[in-house]
């Protein structure tokens, strides 16, 4: 512990939008958790919306607070009770602590966790509704430290908390070999979804979106995209698909079209996974095309135990993430990294705070 600090710098949000770079104390570690030097921490569309209050009262609860919940770093200190992990090394955060004792829970489904929305509860959504990692520290429970290999670097770490949510959603959606897949929205989700349909057996990949993310697609292995802005994309995943659809699709767009297209652009039979929010607006869907077709829909939330194979795909190069790092910002231009995410400039993917 000796050359661990008692104060650290961290970005702190004190008003909506309002971020200043300062010195804190140093989180004081709880059993069971683990003190981690930040390496870098990626800004996450959901960063956009907490520093600028739109879920003000609970993410954060109260200001002043640390964003910041898709990052990697350095293990620095263990707390009381914590084994399998070693001072150094290097290690990716998940976000979600379940309480592990509500049905949920124990059945390894924590991020339904049950007093999720019970204040004061055992629960905590870190970045969110406890401490982020916009900072040189974080501390966290060990359970929600996963190591990584010294070829996975810490800003290609801030890519596995989106990319285990995609994996969770191939699960979810039971991708099986041979599959056609569409991916609708080519964003960080969407550019890993494509590469693990591939990874576990599709053979034919649809990104549907529009603008230099389509070209992104393509280097990164899809088989067609579909510019939504050129036509029907509903009607283009059918002209490629012979008129049958796609087997799966996954919305990871997040509005209220893409949630249609991924719904009508899959055979009858078909499977179909819901990654982005809408911010609860009302959609109109055709249910009887569900109904009469039996499409299988599935919501899909956050990434329960799918760090540690996402971090073997990655290792191994199945899933390419280096490319889409977008730009690397230092601590203090933090304001200047959430203006440039917030404007998406040059089709901004991932900006990532190095610390
Ligand atoms: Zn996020
Ligand atoms: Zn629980």
């Amino acid at each position: 512990m000796t050359d661990i600090p008692s104060r650290m710098r961290a970005a702190v949000t004190h008003d909506w939008n309002v971020i200043r770079v300062e010195q804190v104390p140093l989180p004081e570690l709880e059993p069971g958790e683990v003190l981690v030097q930040v390496g870098a921490c990626g800004i996450c569309g959901t960063d956009l919306k907490i520093v600028s209050g739109v879920y003000k009262g609970s993410w954060p609860p109260a200001l002043p607070f640390i964003q910041g919940h898709e990052w990697g770093g350095t293990v620095a200190a263990l707390g009381e009770g914590v084994s399998g992990l070693q001072v150094g090394d290097r290690v990716a955060a998940e976000n979600h602590k379940g309480c592990g004792t509500c049905p949920m829970c124990r059945q390894g489904r924590y991020n339904l966790c049950e007093v999720a929305r019970t204040k004061g509860r055992a629960y905590k959504l870190y970045g969110h509704s406890a401490p982020g990692a916009f900072a040189e520290y974080a501390a966290r429970p060990a359970t929600l430290l996963h190591p990584i290999p010294d070829n996975v670097s810490f800003e290609e770490s801030t890519i596995i908390n989106q990319g285990a949510l995609g994996l969770h959603a191939v699960r979810r959606c039971r991708i099986e070999p041979g599959d056609t897949v569409a991916v609708i929205g080519p964003g960080l989700v969407g550019m890993i979804t494509l590469q693990l349909a591939q990874a576990v057996g599709a053979v034919r990949v649809i990104v549907v979106g529009r603008g230099p993310r389509l070209d992104l697609a393509r280097a990164l292995g899809a088989d067609e995209v579909v510019d939504y802005t050129s036509g029907d994309p509903v009607e283009a995943v059918r002209a490629v698909t012979g008129g049958r659809g796609a087997d799966c699709a996954f919305e990871c767009a997040g509005t209220a079209a893409a949630v249609v297209t991924a719904t009508q652009c899959v055979r009858r039979g078909g499977r179909v996974a819901l990654v982005g929010l809408t911010g609860g607006k009302p959609i109109e869907l055709n249910t009887d095309r569900l109904t009469l077709d039996e499409i299988d829909v599935f919501g899909v939330r956050s990434s329960p135990n799918a760090y540690p194979e996402l971090i073997k795909l990655i290792a191994a190069g199945k899933v390419n993430v280096r490319r889409l790092v977008s730009a690397v910002y230092p601590l203090e231009e933090i304001n200047e990294a959430f203006a440039a995410f917030r404007s998406r400039e040059g089709g901004a993917i991932r900006m990532v705070i190095k610390i």
